[in-house]
Protein backbone atom coordinates (compact mmCIF):
# COMPACT_ATOMS: atom_id res chain seq x y z
CA UNK A 1 0.00 0.00 0.00
CA UNK A 2 1.58 3.26 -0.43
CA UNK A 3 3.07 5.13 2.00
CA UNK A 4 1.31 8.72 1.17
CA UNK A 5 -1.53 8.96 -1.26
CA UNK A 6 -2.33 12.54 -1.80
CA UNK A 7 -5.48 13.59 -4.21
CA UNK A 8 -6.91 16.17 -6.04
CA UNK A 9 -5.71 18.45 -3.26
CA UNK A 10 -5.92 22.55 -3.86
CA UNK A 11 -5.31 24.96 -1.06
CA UNK A 12 -6.26 28.88 -1.94
CA UNK A 13 -5.66 31.94 -0.31
CA UNK A 14 -7.25 35.37 -0.10
CA UNK A 15 -5.63 36.86 -2.96
CA UNK A 16 -4.42 40.91 -2.51
CA UNK A 17 -7.40 43.36 -3.59
CA UNK A 18 -7.37 44.79 -6.92
CA UNK A 19 -7.89 48.57 -6.35
CA UNK A 20 -9.78 50.49 -3.98
CA UNK A 21 -13.08 48.51 -4.96
CA UNK A 22 -12.15 45.60 -7.32
CA UNK A 23 -12.67 42.38 -6.24
CA UNK A 24 -9.86 39.91 -4.94
CA UNK A 25 -9.44 36.77 -7.01
CA UNK A 26 -7.94 33.80 -4.19
CA UNK A 27 -4.38 32.45 -5.35
CA UNK A 28 -4.45 29.02 -6.01
CA UNK A 29 -1.45 28.24 -4.09
CA UNK A 30 -1.71 24.58 -4.65
CA UNK A 31 -3.97 23.50 -7.27
CA UNK A 32 -5.77 19.64 -7.69
CA UNK A 33 -2.25 17.78 -7.41
CA UNK A 34 -2.35 14.23 -6.88
CA UNK A 35 0.76 11.89 -5.89
CA UNK A 36 1.31 8.55 -4.53
CA UNK A 37 5.00 8.12 -2.50
CA UNK A 38 5.29 4.32 -1.38
CA UNK A 39 7.19 3.35 1.19
CA UNK A 40 11.45 3.86 1.51
CA UNK A 41 10.53 5.93 -2.10
CA UNK A 42 12.46 9.31 -2.95
CA UNK A 43 10.30 11.75 -4.82
CA UNK A 44 11.99 14.89 -5.51
CA UNK A 45 9.75 17.87 -5.69
CA UNK A 46 11.09 20.64 -8.01
CA UNK A 47 10.30 23.93 -9.59
CA UNK A 48 10.53 27.61 -9.36
CA UNK A 49 10.03 29.55 -5.90
CA UNK A 50 6.42 30.52 -5.33
CA UNK A 51 5.05 27.56 -7.40
CA UNK A 52 3.48 25.98 -4.27
CA UNK A 53 6.06 23.46 -2.95
CA UNK A 54 6.25 24.64 1.05
CA UNK A 55 2.16 24.79 1.08
CA UNK A 56 1.93 21.40 -0.53
CA UNK A 57 4.71 20.22 2.08
CA UNK A 58 2.60 21.91 5.03
CA UNK A 59 -0.28 20.12 4.24
CA UNK A 60 1.28 16.94 3.89
CA UNK A 61 3.21 17.69 7.36
CA UNK A 62 -0.71 18.44 8.97
CA UNK A 63 0.49 22.22 9.61
CA UNK A 64 -1.98 23.18 6.94
CA UNK A 65 -5.58 21.94 5.86
CA UNK A 66 -6.24 21.63 2.30
CA UNK A 67 -9.01 23.70 0.94
CA UNK A 68 -10.19 20.41 -1.09
CA UNK A 69 -8.90 17.64 -1.66
CA UNK A 70 -7.73 14.26 0.42
CA UNK A 71 -4.66 13.33 1.83
CA UNK A 72 -3.66 9.45 3.32
CA UNK A 73 -0.23 8.78 5.30
CA UNK A 74 0.12 5.64 6.86
CA UNK A 75 -3.03 4.36 5.93
CA UNK A 76 -4.77 7.80 7.69
CA UNK A 77 -6.56 10.26 6.39
CA UNK A 78 -5.64 13.52 7.50
CA UNK A 79 -7.92 16.32 6.99
CA UNK A 80 -10.59 17.21 8.89
CA UNK A 81 -8.55 15.57 11.93
CA UNK A 82 -7.68 17.12 15.29
CA UNK A 83 -4.07 17.76 16.99
CA UNK A 84 -4.78 14.60 19.21
CA UNK A 85 -5.69 12.08 16.55
CA UNK A 86 -2.69 13.48 14.02
CA UNK A 87 -0.15 12.37 16.59
CA UNK A 88 0.24 9.01 15.34
CA UNK A 89 0.80 9.85 12.02
CA UNK A 90 3.12 13.61 12.85
CA UNK A 91 5.51 11.05 14.54
CA UNK A 92 5.88 9.37 11.75
CA UNK A 93 6.75 12.11 9.63
CA UNK A 94 9.58 14.59 10.30
CA UNK A 95 10.91 17.25 8.46
CA UNK A 96 14.15 19.12 7.36
CA UNK A 97 14.33 22.45 6.60
CA UNK A 98 17.01 24.61 4.69
CA UNK A 99 18.41 26.72 7.76
CA UNK A 100 18.41 24.72 10.70
CA UNK A 101 19.54 27.30 13.05
CA UNK A 102 16.37 28.57 12.09
CA UNK A 103 14.99 25.85 14.46
CA UNK A 104 17.54 25.46 16.82
CA UNK A 105 17.35 27.00 20.20
CA UNK A 106 21.08 28.14 20.49
CA UNK A 107 20.76 27.62 24.55
CA UNK A 108 19.95 23.99 23.84
CA UNK A 109 22.85 21.75 23.93
CA UNK A 110 23.00 18.86 20.60
CA UNK A 111 22.05 16.51 22.83
CA UNK A 112 18.71 19.04 23.91
CA UNK A 113 17.90 19.32 20.40
CA UNK A 114 18.70 15.66 18.41
CA UNK A 115 16.38 13.96 21.25
CA UNK A 116 13.46 16.81 20.73
CA UNK A 117 11.21 14.42 18.89
CA UNK A 118 11.75 11.55 21.63
CA UNK A 119 10.14 13.79 24.09
CA UNK A 120 6.75 13.78 22.29
CA UNK A 121 6.63 9.79 22.13
CA UNK A 122 4.25 8.41 24.52
CA UNK A 123 6.53 6.21 26.60
CA UNK A 124 9.39 8.50 27.71
CA UNK A 125 12.72 7.27 27.73
CA UNK A 126 15.09 7.31 30.38
CA UNK A 127 17.97 9.49 30.47
CA UNK A 128 20.08 6.52 29.80
CA UNK A 129 18.57 5.88 27.21
CA UNK A 130 18.12 8.90 25.36
CA UNK A 131 21.72 9.56 25.61
CA UNK A 132 22.00 6.04 23.45
CA UNK A 133 19.35 6.94 20.92
CA UNK A 134 21.08 10.21 20.14
CA UNK A 135 24.78 8.71 19.81
CA UNK A 136 23.20 6.13 17.91
CA UNK A 137 21.61 9.18 15.85
CA UNK A 138 24.62 11.44 15.68
CA UNK A 139 26.69 8.47 14.52
CA UNK A 140 24.10 7.71 11.57
CA UNK A 141 24.61 11.18 10.44
CA UNK A 142 28.71 11.20 10.94
CA UNK A 143 28.64 13.15 14.33
CA UNK A 144 30.48 11.50 17.34
CA UNK A 145 28.63 11.10 20.69
CA UNK A 146 31.08 14.30 21.98
CA UNK A 147 29.14 16.38 20.15
CA UNK A 148 25.98 16.06 22.25
CA UNK A 149 27.68 18.65 24.91
CA UNK A 150 27.94 21.06 22.32
CA UNK A 151 25.91 24.32 20.95
CA UNK A 152 24.55 24.90 17.69
CA UNK A 153 27.21 28.13 16.91
CA UNK A 154 29.84 25.25 17.71
CA UNK A 155 29.04 23.83 14.55
CA UNK A 156 29.49 24.15 11.04
CA UNK A 157 26.68 24.90 8.91
CA UNK A 158 27.03 21.37 7.07
CA UNK A 159 27.36 20.30 10.68
CA UNK A 160 24.30 21.94 11.65
CA UNK A 161 22.55 20.24 8.65
CA UNK A 162 23.50 16.88 9.65
CA UNK A 163 21.91 17.58 13.40
CA UNK A 164 18.73 18.39 11.55
CA UNK A 165 18.83 15.18 9.87
CA UNK A 166 19.71 13.50 12.92
CA UNK A 167 16.89 14.83 14.85
CA UNK A 168 14.69 13.77 11.66
CA UNK A 169 15.45 10.03 12.17
CA UNK A 170 15.56 9.86 15.82
CA UNK A 171 12.30 8.13 16.12
CA UNK A 172 12.69 5.90 12.73
CA UNK A 173 10.42 7.80 10.69
CA UNK A 174 8.60 6.17 7.38
CA UNK A 175 9.14 9.60 5.57
CA UNK A 176 10.90 12.91 5.62
CA UNK A 177 10.17 16.16 4.03
CA UNK A 178 13.03 17.96 3.53
CA UNK A 179 12.54 21.13 2.01
CA UNK A 180 15.27 22.91 0.34
CA UNK A 181 17.64 21.32 3.18
CA UNK A 182 21.30 21.95 1.02
CA UNK A 183 20.33 25.05 -0.39
CA UNK A 184 21.75 27.31 2.46
CA UNK A 185 24.99 25.27 2.29
CA UNK A 186 28.59 25.79 0.59
CA UNK A 187 28.61 23.69 -3.05
CA UNK A 188 31.70 21.41 -1.27
CA UNK A 189 29.26 21.06 1.84
CA UNK A 190 26.55 20.43 -0.43
CA UNK A 191 27.46 17.47 -1.98
CA UNK A 192 28.67 15.49 0.97
CA UNK A 193 24.81 16.44 2.85
CA UNK A 194 23.18 14.63 -0.15
CA UNK A 195 25.65 11.56 -0.10
CA UNK A 196 24.05 11.46 3.34
CA UNK A 197 20.40 11.55 2.33
CA UNK A 198 20.73 9.09 -0.08
CA UNK A 199 22.97 6.79 1.90
CA UNK A 200 20.21 7.18 4.80
CA UNK A 201 17.35 6.44 2.10
CA UNK A 202 19.33 3.21 1.17
CA UNK A 203 20.34 2.17 4.80
CA UNK A 204 17.00 3.18 6.88
CA UNK A 205 14.69 3.01 4.30
CA UNK A 206 13.28 6.13 4.76
CA UNK A 207 10.76 7.97 2.02
CA UNK A 208 11.27 10.92 0.83
CA UNK A 209 9.56 14.22 -0.62
CA UNK A 210 12.35 16.11 -1.44
CA UNK A 211 12.16 19.52 -1.88
CA UNK A 212 14.24 21.45 -4.35
CA UNK A 213 14.49 24.25 -6.99
CA UNK A 214 17.48 22.44 -9.01
CA UNK A 215 16.99 19.57 -10.92
CA UNK A 216 20.93 18.25 -10.13
CA UNK A 217 20.33 18.14 -6.18
CA UNK A 218 17.14 16.44 -7.34
CA UNK A 219 19.07 13.72 -9.22
CA UNK A 220 21.39 12.86 -6.04
CA UNK A 221 18.76 12.43 -4.01
CA UNK A 222 15.56 11.20 -6.34
CA UNK A 223 14.99 8.69 -9.14
CA UNK A 224 11.76 9.94 -9.55
CA UNK A 225 10.77 13.71 -9.84
CA UNK A 226 7.93 15.86 -10.01
CA UNK A 227 7.71 19.05 -11.52
CA UNK A 228 5.28 21.84 -9.97
CA UNK A 229 4.47 25.29 -11.79
CA UNK A 230 2.06 28.16 -10.59
CA UNK A 231 0.27 25.11 -8.16
CA UNK A 232 0.10 22.26 -10.67
CA UNK A 233 2.47 18.87 -11.30
CA UNK A 234 3.01 19.49 -15.18
CA UNK A 235 5.28 16.75 -15.48
CA UNK A 236 6.60 13.14 -13.76
CA UNK A 237 9.07 10.36 -14.31
CA UNK A 238 12.63 9.31 -14.01
CA UNK A 239 14.65 12.15 -12.92
CA UNK A 240 17.26 11.20 -15.31
CA UNK A 241 14.79 11.81 -18.46
CA UNK A 242 13.70 14.78 -16.90
CA UNK A 243 16.95 16.40 -16.72
CA UNK A 244 17.58 15.43 -20.04
CA UNK A 245 14.77 16.57 -22.22
CA UNK A 246 15.04 19.57 -23.79
P1 LIG B 1 6.78 31.82 -16.52
O1 LIG B 1 5.90 31.51 -17.67
O2 LIG B 1 6.03 31.98 -15.21
O3 LIG B 1 7.81 32.86 -16.76
P2 LIG B 1 8.52 29.68 -17.29
O4 LIG B 1 7.62 28.88 -18.20
O5 LIG B 1 9.53 30.59 -17.93
O6 LIG B 1 7.62 30.48 -16.24
O7 LIG B 1 9.35 28.72 -16.33
C1 LIG B 1 8.74 27.57 -15.86
C2 LIG B 1 9.35 27.15 -14.54
O8 LIG B 1 8.53 26.05 -14.10
C3 LIG B 1 10.75 26.64 -14.65
O9 LIG B 1 11.68 27.55 -14.13
C4 LIG B 1 10.72 25.38 -13.83
O10 LIG B 1 10.97 25.68 -12.48
C5 LIG B 1 9.29 24.92 -13.92
N1 LIG B 1 9.11 23.95 -15.01
C6 LIG B 1 9.96 22.95 -15.27
N2 LIG B 1 9.51 22.19 -16.25
C7 LIG B 1 8.35 22.70 -16.64
C8 LIG B 1 7.41 22.34 -17.65
N3 LIG B 1 7.58 21.26 -18.41
N4 LIG B 1 6.34 23.10 -17.79
C9 LIG B 1 6.16 24.17 -17.03
N5 LIG B 1 7.01 24.55 -16.07
C10 LIG B 1 8.09 23.83 -15.86
P1 LIG C 1 7.28 27.64 -3.01
O1 LIG C 1 7.47 26.85 -1.75
O2 LIG C 1 7.28 26.79 -4.23
O3 LIG C 1 8.22 28.79 -3.11
P2 LIG C 1 4.84 28.56 -1.73
O4 LIG C 1 4.07 27.35 -1.40
O5 LIG C 1 5.61 29.21 -0.64
O6 LIG C 1 5.79 28.26 -2.97
O7 LIG C 1 3.84 29.66 -2.32
C1 LIG C 1 2.90 29.35 -3.35
C2 LIG C 1 2.01 30.56 -3.60
O8 LIG C 1 1.16 30.78 -2.49
C3 LIG C 1 2.75 31.86 -3.82
O9 LIG C 1 2.06 32.60 -4.79
C4 LIG C 1 2.69 32.52 -2.47
O10 LIG C 1 2.74 33.92 -2.62
C5 LIG C 1 1.33 32.06 -1.95
N1 LIG C 1 1.31 31.96 -0.48
C6 LIG C 1 2.06 31.15 0.27
N2 LIG C 1 1.77 31.27 1.57
C7 LIG C 1 0.78 32.21 1.64
C8 LIG C 1 0.03 32.79 2.73
N3 LIG C 1 0.23 32.41 4.00
N4 LIG C 1 -0.89 33.71 2.42
C9 LIG C 1 -1.11 34.08 1.15
N5 LIG C 1 -0.46 33.58 0.09
C10 LIG C 1 0.49 32.65 0.33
Amino acid sequence: APLLEVTEVSRLYPGPRQGWFGRSEPTRAVDRVSLILHPGQSIALVGRSGCGKSTLARMILALDAPTSGSIRFDGMELAGKSQAELRPARRQMQVVFQDPYGSFDPRQTAEKLVAEPLYLLDAPLSRAETRDTVAEALHQVGLTPQDMEKYPHEFSGGQRQRLSIARAIITHPKLIVADEPVSALDVSIRAQILDLFADLNRRLGIAYLFITHDLTVARAVSDDVLVMHDGRIVECGKTLDVLAAP
